[in-house]
């Protein structure tokens, strides 16, 4: 444990601003209680910082960096429930549970991500319309509260304290322990179909054919133009029962260095998009194993890497459904204008299961993520007019990929925040809070 460490610059997955902090490494409860008793400034605790934006950033104050934090604490391999510390990995998690029959009931697009951050940000995965959010299937969290107190919450203890935790960006205490309950399945693999879309309208008539499929998402291209607009692949999968439950591999590729800012020039993103729609190959029905299924960027350590030193902006947004049709086209129309370039752009519709967490994000409709890299001022205007549209469509942006929205948009968005902010333990802060809050650090 390093208690008020010298302060060192740490930055956030998009690399878009590198703040100084001072970084205390935890590995246990003992650890997360000294360091918040001999605390000199505001803390925030931090799992692998693969949040885009200034969720996981505390500028000027302290970091609690829990990824030592990574033990079980308790499994039940027959009812497929883990007690596991919050800085375990689903990485490190699935190599234990997979041999075992067990999967992570809801998964983000990569497996580099801690229990403790899936919880705070209540990530949500490619069977969002039939499992809704991980904090669902959170029996119960172990808090590490500044006065000293280790608390227990569930949705039966402290239920209040609970919903303001999941979803909770890490502001109501360091979360030490997670009981997850798993998903059974009798094999690593899946069954996957890939299909091709013809624009938005297409989109949305396969994905109403696709409800009795488990996990739905689509790849858009971000060149199509008119008509063509929302053009892409979608695909659909669902659990194969046989193959064997085979535990993933570690990624075989890196980037060393960031690229200079011409790699990743329109052309280049035209050209890997143009890759990627031959490689797929549409009606096909694969088995799939579920690292490439789940995490096909995880193969390529640090990624991010490729937009280069100034770093990339991501933008999320939830939008009902009834507005969905129209706001989509809208958003690719704009970002195809701008030319701003998107390596990948995802679209999925989200269900309508309530998660226990009063700052989740996702809202039943449906969901549009784009990443652009980072070009200074005219990318901040093309996310400021992103902005504004899912915000007039009542929609809301995802707290984990944000580093743009205004404190207005968020608390339109969220008005439930000061649920959060009564139950903020007064040590915790973050740059993203006192941007969307106006809290003092
Ligand atoms: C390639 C990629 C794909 C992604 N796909 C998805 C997706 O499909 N769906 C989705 O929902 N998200 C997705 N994300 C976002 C990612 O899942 C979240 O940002 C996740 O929370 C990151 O976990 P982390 O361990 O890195 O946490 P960090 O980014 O370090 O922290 C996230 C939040 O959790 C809090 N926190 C972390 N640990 C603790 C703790 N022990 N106690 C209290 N608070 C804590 C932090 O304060 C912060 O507010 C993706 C990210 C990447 C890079």
């Amino acid at each position: 444990m390093t208690a008020n460490a010298p302060s060192q610059p740490v930055s956030s997955w998009g690399r878009l601003t590198v703040g100084r902090h001072r970084v205390s490494r935890v590995s246990s409860a003992h650890d997360v209680s000294g360091v918040l008793r001999d605390r000199t400034s505001s803390m925030l605790a931090v799992g692998l910082r693969r949040s885009y934006g200034d969720v996981c950033l505390n500028p000027g104050g302290g970091l609690i960096d829990a990824g030592h934090l990574d033990r079980f604490a308790g499994a039940d391999w027959d009812a497929g429930v883990v007690e596991v510390e919050a800085g375990l990995t689903i990485d490190e998690l699935l190599r234990v549970s997979v041999p075992r029959g067990w999967f992570v009931p809801v998964t983000p697009g990569t497996k580099f991500v801690t229990l403790g951050g899936a919880v705070a940000n209540d990530v949500h995965g490619k069977n969002h319309h039939g499992m809704g959010t991980i904090g669902r299937f959170v029996r119960r969290l172990v808090l590490a509260r500044s006065d000293g107190e280790i608390v227990e919450t569930s949705r039966d203890l402290q239920p209040e304290l609970f919903a303001a935790t999941i979803g909770g960006l890490g502001l109501t205490g360091v979360i030490l322990r997670v009981e997850l309950e798993l998903t059974r399945i009798t094999s690593a693999f899946f069954e996957v179909e890939t299909l091709a879309v013809a624009n938005v309208d297409d989109f949305f008539r396969i994905n109403a054919d696709s409800a009795s499929w488990p996990y739905t998402v689509a790849w858009v291209d971000c060149f199509a133009t008119g008509a063509e607009i929302g053009r892409g692949l979608y695909m659909r999968g669902r659990p194969a029962s046989d193959g064997g439950l085979v535990v993933h591999g570690h990624p075989k590729l890196a980037v060393p260095f960031s690229a200079p800012s011409f790699l990743l020039n329109s052309l280049t993103i035209q050209g890997f998009n143009a890759v990627y729609r031959r490689l797929a190959s549409p009606g096909r029905l694969a088995r799939t194993h579920y690292d490439s299924f789940f995490y096909p960027l995880d193969s390529i350590a640090s990624w991010n890497r490729l937009y280069g030193s100034r770093g990339f902006y991501q933008f999320q947004c939830a939008v009902p459904m009834a507005r969905g049709a129209e706001v989509i086209r809208t958003m690719l129309s704009m970002a195809a204008e701008a030319r701003q370039g998107s390596f990948l752009i995802v679209l999925k519709t989200f269900g309508d299961l309530g998660s226990p967490g009063v700052l989740s994000f996702p809202l039943p409709g449906v969901t549009l993520a784009l990443d652009f890299p980072n070009k200074g001022d005219s990318t901040r205007a093309l996310l400021g007019r992103l902005n504004a549209v899912a915000a007039e469509a009542g929609g809301r942006l995802y707290p984990a990929k944000d580093a743009t929205m205004t404190s207005d948009q968020f608390q339109q968005a969220y008005p439930r925040w000061r649920e959060v902010e009564r139950l903020r333990d007064p040590a915790m802060s973050s740059g993203f809070w006192r941007r969307v809050t106006g809290a003092s650090a």
